[in-house]
C-alpha cells in the first residue's frame, strides 16, 4: 500500500482519508488545531461545520446538492455517513447536531488501522520527501502554506467574504410570541412540519429594525476589503438591508408560508426563522443573519426583534475572508497543480462553495490520489453527475477548447443545475405534450437527476 499525506482535517481532508483508507492505502491527515487555531473554528474535532448546521436540500430529484448527497452516499462518503446518523429536524434540508458529527468523523478515522492523524501545522508546502499529497487547508489556509502556494503558482489568491449567523439558546425566546412552523408546514426527513422557530414583525417595527441594521456600527476591517466581493448567497444582514428596504423582506425575512398561531388574523410585515443547531434542540442559528455587525450591536439590535427581546446568544455572527485558487488556471482534471503535480488540491481552496461541495471534492481528490498510486487511470466522471459538474467548474473541463487560453473570472459556486450540460431534448410529459413553466422547470430537473443516476452508475460499472 502507498501512504498519501493530506494536509488540513476539515470536511474535504476528512473525506479524502476515508476514501484512500477504506481502498486499503495508508492516509496520514496533519490537521494544525489545537496548537494553531483559525478565526472561524471554535473546537479541535476533524471536520468542524464553523457556520451554518446544514447540508441544505436532500432532494435527489430536483435539487443539485440533493443529488450531490446522493452521490457521495454512493461512493462511500463518511462526510454523509455522520450527517445521516447526526441528523436534526429542518424541513427538507439535511440539518446535523454539529458536535456529534465533528465527533462522529474523528472517532471514524482514529479507529481506522489505515489512518494517522498528527496534530501539527505544516508551515509551507508539503516537503517533496512526502511524494504525492494532498492540500486541503480551507478558506482559512494558515498564512505560512498560503504565502508558499501563492509563490508557486505566481498568483495572488483571489479571495472573497464568508458570514456567519448568530445562535441563540433556545430556553431564552419567547415562545409567547414566537411559535414552530416550517414554511408550508413542509416536513423533511425526521421533520414535523414545526421545526423552525418564527419571529413576526409588524411594519413599524420592521421599518425600524431596518433603520438600525443600517445605522448599526460595524467592524472595521482592513485595506484589503474595499476590493474583496462577498459571495453572494452569504451577504451580511446589513448589507440586504442597504439594497432596499424592502430587500429583506423578500428575501430571508419573507413572511409567505406561515401563520401566526398567536393572532391568526394579523399578517406579519417580516419573520425572521431560527432552525435548530444541535440534537437536543437547545441551540437555534437565525436563519440568513450572518453579519460583521459588532457584537454589542448585534445583542441590542437583534433583541428589538419580538420574542429575542431576552435573547441569549451561544454565538455572535462574523465575518471572515476567505482564500481560494485560480484553480481552471492552475489544476489539472484530477485537481493535481500543473505547476507541481505532487500537489493535489481538495474542498473550498479549490474554489467550490459549501460544506458538501468542499466534502465532495475532498472524496473526488481521494479517489484521484489514490488510483495514481495503482498506477490505474481514472475515467473522467460524466459532467452530467454533481460530482463531475462541479468537478468541470473547478478545472475548467467546462471551457470549450476553443477558447481555453482566454482567461475569465471565477468564481466560487455551490453546486448547481446551470453546471450541468443541457438535455438533448425538452421534457414533455406522458402525453407527450411540450411543457412550460413550472411544470418545465420540475420535468427538467426529474430527467437530469435521472440522466446524472444513471451516468454514475455506467461510471462506477467502467471504474
Ligand atoms: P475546512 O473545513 O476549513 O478544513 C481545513 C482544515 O485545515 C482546518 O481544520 C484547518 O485547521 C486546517 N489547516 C489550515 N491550514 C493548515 C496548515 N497549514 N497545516 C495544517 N492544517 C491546516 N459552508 C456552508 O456550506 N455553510 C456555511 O454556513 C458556511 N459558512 C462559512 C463561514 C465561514 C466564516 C467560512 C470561512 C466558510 C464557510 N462555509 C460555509 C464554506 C465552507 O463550506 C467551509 O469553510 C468548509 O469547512 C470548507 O471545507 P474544507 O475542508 O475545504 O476546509
Amino acid at each position: 500500500p502507498s501512504t498519501i499525506h493530506i494536509v488540513g482535517g476539515g470536511l474535504a481532508g476528512s473525506e479524502a482519508a476515508w476514501q484512500i483508507a477504506e481502498a486499503g492505502h495508508r492516509a496520514v491527515i496533519h490537521e494544525m488545531r489545537p496548537v494553531r487555531g483559525t478565526e472561524a473554528h471554535q473546537g479541535d474535532g476533524l471536520a468542524e461545520l464553523v457556520c451554518s448546521n446544514s447540508f441544505r436540500s436532500d432532494d435527489a430529484q430536483s435539487n443539485a446538492v440533493g443529488l450531490l448527497h446522493q452521490e457521495m452516499r454512493t461512493l462511500g462518503s463518511l462526510i454523509l455517513r455522520a450527517a445521516d446518523a447526526h441528523q436534526v429536524p429542518a424541513g427538507g434540508a439535511l440539518a446535523v447536531d454539529r458536535d456529534g458529527f465533528s465527533a462522529a468523523v474523528t472517532a471514524a478515522l482514529e479507529a481506522h488501522p489505515n489512518v494517522t492523524i498528527v496534530r501539527e501545522e505544516v508551515d509551507g508546502l508539503p516537503p517533496a520527501a512526502w511524494g504525492s499529497s494532498i492540500v486541503a487547508t480551507g478558506p482559512l489556509t494558515a498564512p505560512g502554506l498560503a504565502a508558499a502556494v501563492g509563490a508557486l503558482t505566481g498568483t495572488e489568491s483571489l479571495a472573497f467574504f464568508d458570514a456567519i449567523a448568530p445562535i441563540v439558546h433556545r430556553d431564552s425566546i419567547d415562545m409567547g410570541k414566537a411559535w414552530f412552523q416550517s414554511r408550508y408546514d413542509k416536513a423533511g426527513p425526521g421533520g414535523t412540519g414545526a421545526d423552525y422557530i418564527n419571529c413576526p414583525l409588524d411594519r413599524a417595527q420592521y421599518d425600524a429594525f431596518i433603520a438600525a441594521l443600517i445605522a448599526g456600527e460595524k467592524t472595521s476591517f482592513k485595506e484589503w476589503e474595499a476590493a474583496t466581493p462577498y459571495f453572494d448567497g452569504c451577504l451580511p444582514i446589513e448589507v440586504m438591508a442597504e439594497r432596499g428596504p424592502e430587500t429583506l423582506r423578500h428575501g430571508p425575512m419573507k413572511p409567505v408560508g406561515l401563520t401566526n398561531p398567536h393572532d391568526p388574523t394579523v399578517k406579519a410585515c417580516a419573520i425572521v426563522q431560527l432552525r435548530q443547531d444541535n440534537a437536543l434542540g437547545t441551540l437555534y442559528n437565525m436563519v440568513g443573519f450572518q453579519t460583521k455587525l459588532r457584537h454589542a450591536e448585534q445583542v441590542r439590535i437583534f433583541r428589538s426583534i419580538p420574542g429575542l427581546e431576552s435573547a441569549e446568544f451561544a454565538r455572535l455572527g462574523g465575518l471572515h475572508r476567505n482564500t481560494y485558487l485560480d484553480s481552471p488556471r492552475l489544476l489539472d482534471a484530477t485537481l493535481r497543480l500543473k505547476a507541481e503535480p505532487r500537489l493535489r488540491f481538495a474542498g473550498q481552496i479549490t474554489g467550490c462553495e459549501g460544506y458538501v461541495e468542499s466534502a465532495a471534492i475532498g472524496l473526488m481528490a481521494g479517489r484521484f490520489a489514490l488510483a495514481e498510486a495503482e498506477g490505474r487511470a481514472l475515467a473522467p466522471l460524466p459532467q452530467t453527475t454533481a460530482l463531475g459538474a462541479l468537478i468541470a467548474h473547478i478545472t475548467g473541463g467546462h471551457i470549450a477548447a476553443e477558447d481555453a487560453g482566454t482567461p475569465r473570472s471565477f468564481q466560487p459556486m455551490n453546486v448547481n443545475f446551470g453546471l450541468f450540460p443541457p438535455l438533448a431534448s425538452a421534457p414533455r410529459n406522458e402525453t407527450g405534450k411540450r411543457l412550460r413553466g413550472p411544470e418545465k422547470a420540475a420535468l427538467k430537473k426529474r430527467a437530469m437527476t435521472d440522466r446524472a443516476r444513471g451516468d454514475l452508475a455506467d461510471w462506477i460499472a467502467g471504474a
